[in-house]
């Protein structure tokens, strides 16, 4: 679990050194696999995703929204940590589309998350950077690493602010070393990915970009995809994705489909433990298949 409570940003790398969500993607990024992040909304998700990954013996991450905290604090966030102390495999926690500096900071404060998202891409350049600068530092001052998105990756996600009809920007490799120089761990390019539904023609990805941005980067980032819905992200688009660099898979959509279904199928009709049971289930299904599909299963 990261510490919180540091001040300055002396001995900095040696406290991410010891980040195991570092090391979960760093070991992906090696082994030429990538590893699922996890979208979390309750209890029995962050159970699934510990439960996947011990069955596939698979590395993962947990990941929360900023709902989660605006929700219900750290409560959700302390049990996600303890169930990642716990797992017999390495699992780590990570803070998705933090989008405001009050809430990373809050964030960052409560203690657990091994990761967060810097997102400010919703702010204009120059205030973009200004922030992500004086964030990554908060974060990195607290052994927690960081994820930004230079660029903008379109679509809507749970709780996530609405970008759909802002100017679709693709991540330039300039801007990609901008970020890098912030001192950021992963990298999450916008290529033409966007979140939740793709138009008719599906995924219209530019690997021409992504090559160069990831060429540009090198080793001293992981390169972090969003946008990966099952429905059009299968087995063999996200191997391609992961012959480009890609080392982190943000899954949210069919592990939340899950829980819904199951909801709708039994409720009223077995004792509640048993719908908890089985949506927990459901969603553990879904993250082994996409453990298959990255091939993560037996990297733990
Ligand atoms: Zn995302």
């Amino acid at each position: 679990m990261a510490t919180n409570g540091v001040n300055g940003n002396h001995g900095v790398a040696a406290r991410l050194k010891d980040n195991r969500a570092k090391a979960i993607v760093d070991a992906a990024y090696a082994g030429k696999y990538a590893i699922p992040a996890v979208c979390c909304y309750n209890l029995e998700a962050v159970l699934a995703t510990v439960r996947a990954a011990e069955a596939k013996r698979s590395p993962a991450l947990i990941q929360l929204f900023p709902w989660s905290i605006e929700f219900a604090d750290g409560l959700l966030l302390h049990a996600a940590a303890e169930a990642a102390d716990k797992a017999t495999v390495p699992v780590g926690v990570h803070m998705d589309h933090a989008q405001s500096p009050d809430i990373i900071k809050r964030s960052a404060d409560l203690g657990g998350y091994d990761g967060i998202m810097v997102d400010m891409s919703h702010y204009e350049r120059d205030e973009n950077m200004r922030l992500s600068r004086e964030l990554v530092e908060y974060c990195n001052a607290r052994g927690i690493v960081t994820e930004c998105e230079p660029g903008r990756i379109n679509g809507t996600e749970d709780g996530i602010a609405d970008t759909e009809g802002m100017e679709e920007i693709l991540t330039t490799p300039e801007q990609a070393e901008e970020f890098v120089r912030l001192g950021i761990d992963w990298l999450a390019p916008a290529f033409g990915n966007v979140h939740g539904v793709y138009g008719p023609k599906g995924p219209q990805l530019d690997f021409p970009r992504l090559a160069r941005i990831h060429e540009q980067v090198g080793d001293r980032v992981r390169l972090v995809l969003h946008g990966a819905h099952e429905d059009y992200f299968k087995e063999e688009l996200l191997k391609k994705c992961i012959s480009y660099g890609m080392a982190k898979v943000n899954i949210n959509g069919p592990v939340a489909a899950a829980w819904t279904q199951v909801q709708g199928e039994l409720t009223g009709k077995v004792p509640l433990t048993k719908v908890l049971e089985e949506q927990t289930k459901a969603m553990q299904a879904v993250v082994e298949y996409h453990m298959d599909w990255l091939m993560s299963t037996g990297k733990a």
